[in-house]
């Protein structure tokens, strides 16, 4: 399998040289030159599949330049009942008629993002052990994808992590999972600023091209490919559970920020999986939303972008959002470059509303979306709580309220659940007036000792500290 570049770039790469990557070289994204097709005889097969051979199978047609055997035993280390909390990993459950919850939140950090950073954490031990190289990993969080790295890449050989979060701006639980972590290869820097002073310093220490050559950074954000790949697996999983047979249509709606779990459910799609809808979910940051009801994107300005309460989908513009609408355009990469370089370099925004193109997303792809604001997050959580006596995270909540906009009789729909309610207790207090109930591994862990340094929001101490942290 080779990968291309959404941008047009004429150099064509394997799976373990865009591993460790993040863009393209022309600031493109990189996609499978087509998408592997899955007859019914191979779904009949799959159907069967504990989780992490089903993972082995969908990897091992993307995945070529790893030898199957290591490929098999990478998934069967990732995806175990110990990790996740069950032997299905990502059981599925009736929430009502035709509505189902598919966990995907019972890993390490309680939130989704663990399905797919487990395995990079795997992939990039085995990686760089087999180049003799080592990688350090400066990243940017507040709040989800930093501690999914960090318990990701926690003792893993060649691997450091740098991660930057805006001090005192996490919930104290967040800032307890993270700051507690002791491990030698982990470092939490804690920056006097807000998150796009964190963002602002990546791209600075990332734009140094001498500094990264030498300190070897590298980022695990969520355009890096592998981490989309070990999404579509859930798909299929979530397919079989809501299922008997594969002649059933199936439809998902998905929480989304910046469009990398939702575009897995496009490429399942893609591979022959029957997916009847992908509903994108949004909150009070609608960018996404907008674009499948009016065919406009237009990225947020920082005043236009909301603080909401369900804060892991608050962004200004999808950074996956670019593979959608290369497929959309008919992988036409001079159409991309119209798009995503001129367009939305001088407006920022592009229309396709009269392009028929834009037929397709609704038509051909199956995409819906939906919008839903905190008095919205509020009144499903406490529904939700009243009708199932079950608790759904903020982010679940805003998909359940969009899943339930878009559904077709007789196809069954399923949320995915993104995080589990702990992590966002304030919001739960807020609708229910009382704590969620806290897994037992995470009693108490506010009290536990904390590993962070402070830093100003300034790249070159940044650069200081990772310098003096590395050999
Ligand atoms: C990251 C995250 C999302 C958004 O996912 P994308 O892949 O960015 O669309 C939604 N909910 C939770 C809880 C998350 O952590």
């Amino acid at each position: 399998m080779n990968y291309l570049s959404t941008r047009g770039h004429p150099d064509r790469k394997r799976f373990c040289e865009i591993l460790l990557e993040g863009l393209a070289p022309d600031g493109g994204l990189y996609l499978p030159e087509q998408y592997p097709q899955i007859d019914t005889a191979t779904l009949a097969k799959w159907r069967k599949l504990p989780y992490a051979e089903l993972a082995f199978e969908i990897l091992s047609l993307y995945i070529d330049d790893i030898p199957p055997a290591d490929l098999k035993a990478i998934c069967a280390k990732t995806y175990t009942a110990e990790v996740f909390g069950t032997d299905e990993i990502v059981p599925l459950r009736e929430l009502e008629d035709g509505v189902y919850l598919e966990a995907l939140s019972n890993g390490p950090t309680l939130a989704f993002k663990d399905m797919a950073m487990q395995l990079l954490g795997n992939l990039f031990e085995y990686e760089l052990a087999r180049r003799g190289a080592e990688l350090n990993i400066l990243g940017a969080t507040s709040g989800d994808t930093g501690s999914a790295a960090e318990y990701a890449m926690r003792g893993k050989k060649g691997v450091r992590v740098f991660m930057t979060s805006p001090d005192g701006r996490m919930s104290p639980f967040q800032q307890a999972q993270m700051f507690s972590l002791q491990d030698a290869n982990i470092h939490n820097i804690a920056i006097t600023g807000v998150f796009d002073d964190c963002q602002d310093i990546v791209k600075a220490v990332s734009n140094d091209l001498a500094f990264k050559r030498k300190y070897r950074i590298g980022t695990v954000n969520s355009i890096n490919w592998a981490r989309l790949l070990a999404q579509v697996v859930y798909y299929f999983a979530g397919y079989f559970q809501a299922t008997a047979s594969n002649d059933k249509p199936v439809s998902f709606t998905v929480p989304s920020g910046n469009f990398g779990n939702v575009c897995a459910g496009h490429v399942a799609r893609m591979m022959g999986l029957p997916i009847h809808t992908l509903v994108v979910a949004t909150n009070e940051n609608d960018v996404l939303d907008e674009f499948f009801r009016t065919g406009v994107y237009r990225v947020r300005g920082a005043v236009d972008t909301h603080e909401t309460s369900s804060p892991s989908m608050d962004i200004s513009k999808a950074s996956n959002f670019e593979r959608f609408v290369f497929d959309l355009v008919g992988r036409d990469p001079a159409r991309l470059r119209k798009l995503f370089v001129d367009d939305l370099g001088l407006n920022g925004s592009f229309d396709l509303s009269a392009d028929p193109a834009f037929a397709q997303a609704a038509g051909r792809f199956g995409f819906r979306s939906g919008r839903s604001t905190h008095a919205d997050r509020l009144a499903t959580i406490r529904d939700t709580d009243k009708r199932f006596a079950t608790l759904v995270d903020p982010h679940t909540a805003d998909g359940l309220k969009a899943a339930r906009e878009q559904l077709t009789p007789g196809v069954p729909m399923v949320v995915l659940e993104t995080a589990l309610p702990i992590k966002f207790a304030a919001t739960l207090v807020e609708a229910l007036g009382e704590q969620p109930a806290r897994p037992k591994k995470f009693e108490g862990i506010e009290a536990l000792p904390k590993r962070v340094v402070k830093l100003p929001a300034d790249a070159e101490a940044v650069k200081a500290y990772i310098a003096e942290h590395c050999d």
